[in-house]
């Protein structure tokens, strides 16, 4: 009896099917052609790149990632933006150690990514690929990792008591 019902609801077009496909299906239809490469977004939209803030059209990005549907999203930076990270990233490298052993934030042996000091060419360390993106993502300062801290943990002598213990463990 449910065995039916359940193949009733699989003939159905994938649309109808849940709300999520359909919401998938509908962002779809957000694309424009540059030349001969599909891009997502509206040929008229606007984005802000996240390093100067300015809002642009979107010919100001190049593209990054690939889209299920073929579109390619773009760069959260713009091309000039994009450019200087690039430039600084390569000066950074120059002056790199050789790769840790494991990443120099968790320790994992994952995926090790050179890190710099952003807006300048300062080698920072070499972090996993999670490390490297959770912080970026926390907005790459001590504020936000912190502030993300307060969240996970109200009670502030806790905080404390977990720094201490990570530095100990880390420095001998
Ligand atoms: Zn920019
Ligand atoms: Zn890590």
């Amino acid at each position: 009896m449910s065995y039916k019902k359940k193949e009733n609801l699989n003939a159905r077009p994938y649309w109808e099917r849940s709300y999520a496909k359909k919401q998938k299906y509908k962002n779809h239809e957000d694309f424009h052609y540059r030349g001969e490469i599909k891009i997502t977004g509206k040929e008229t939209d606007m984005q802000e790149c996240k390093e100067c803030h300015r809002i642009l059209s979107l010919t100001a990005f190049t593209s990054g990632s690939l889209r299920s549907d073929g579109a390619y999203y773009l760069k959260k930076l713009c091309r000039e933006c994009q450019t200087e990270m690039e430039a600084e990233k390569r000066e950074a490298r120059k002056n790199a150690p050789p790769k840790s052993e494991g990443c120099d934030c968790c320790h994992g042996k994952n995926n090790l990514e050179m890190d710099h000091l952003h807006g300048t060419s300062i080698f920072r360390g070499w972090v996993c690929r999670n490390c490297n993106s959770g912080i970026g993502s926390l907005g790459d300062t001590l504020e936000g990792l912190l502030q993300a801290a307060v969240y996970l943990e109200k009670d502030k002598s806790k905080i404390i008591e977990t720094l201490n213990r990570i530095k100990k463990g880390n420095r001998g």
